[in-house]
């Protein structure tokens, strides 16, 4: 709830004219208690959810061949009631886990100072807290999901995750409750040490969702706009550790591939890279060789 009654009052205390955005959000918020507000994350990581895997899901179920180039795991054709049933799972753990997370946690956005007043932030303000807020979570979420991957973590909890050898991306949250409790730590981690806005927060757990769909999506495709970010790992590099299974001990990394560089854990998937350009690069050299002597 914002301090002022009217946009003259709030023109006032800022000492000068309102932006179009900081009037937009005056007439949305000026009146809306602030757990209200927070309360809008529920309902934006749901409709997130469940609309972002849609475009690739529908393709790949209706017309499979458009987008067959960019497949990852070729081979693996899942029926509808895969996807339905992985739909409902996590809906179902949405509503025993992540919603009630979100609602109890709210006193703690509160106390490390969340803010929904005016100024809005700057895009380069916003920028810069998202960037941080990945290179956290990213660096949390490695060491967790390490150690889900012991023995015990592994078949107790991370199993459930792991289901799905071939990810699609509503996978991306397909896990146990227990890990969705966990992983939802290193989320809350970077808005805590470097607070900003409601908006950035929830932008950043907007985008932190996007970005998980995408790396489950089950394909690589050359024109994602996340190719240009760097040390980006994306759908191959993590498809690759769904691929290897509970025996994985590579690709940890839900977002970046430094913390497997820098930890020495990456060494399964480089070497089956270089294994699949060798083998590439043979079949191409014995087609040259057979064409050469049929000539
Ligand atoms: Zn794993
Ligand atoms: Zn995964």
């Amino acid at each position: 709830m914002l301090p002022y009654q009217t946009l003259l009052e709030a023109e006032a205390a800022l000492g000068r004219n309102l932006t179009a955005a900081e009037i937009l959000w005056f007439r949305y918020s000026a009146s809306m208690p602030d757990y209200l507000l927070y309360y809008h994350n529920i309902a934006f990581l749901f409709l997130i959810f469940t609309l972002a895997p849609l475009p690739i899901a529908a393709v790949e179920l209706f017309c499979p061949s458009a987008i067959q180039a960019f497949k990852i795991q070729p081979k693996v054709r899942l029926p509808i009631s895969s996807f339905i049933n992985c739909y409902k799972n996590v809906v179902f753990v949405f509503f025993i886990a992540v919603g009630p997370l979100q609602l109890v946690s709210y006193p703690t956005v509160k106390f490390v100072g969340i803010r929904t007043g005016l100024p809005l932030p700057s895009v380069w303000e916003m920028v810069a807290q998202l960037v941080v807020y990945f290179l956290l979570e990213d660096y949390g979420n490695y060491w967790i999901h390490r150690a889900l991957h012991s023995k015990w973590g592994y078949e107790k909890i991370h199993h459930v995750h792991h289901v799905f050898t071939a990810p699609i991306g509503f996978a991306a949250p397909y896990a146990h409750w227990a890990e969705v409790l966990l992983l939802g730590i290193p989320s809350f981690v970077g808005p805590a040490l470097v607070p900003g806005h409601m908006i950035t927060f929830w932008l950043w757990f907007a985008l932190r969702q996007i970005e998980a769909i995408e790396t489950h999506s089950g394909y690589d495709f050359p024109f994602s706009p996340t190719k240009i970010v760097p040390f980006y790992g994306g759908a191959e590099y993590h498809d690759y550790h769904h691929n290897v299974g509970g025996q994985s001990q590579s690709n940890f990394a839900s977002i970046f591939i430094y913390c497997d560089y820098l930890y020495g854990t990456d060494k399964g998937y480089n070497y089956q890279k270089a294994q699949l350009t060798k083998l590439r690069e043979q079949w191409i050299s014995d087609k040259q060789s057979t064409k050469g002597k049929l000539k």
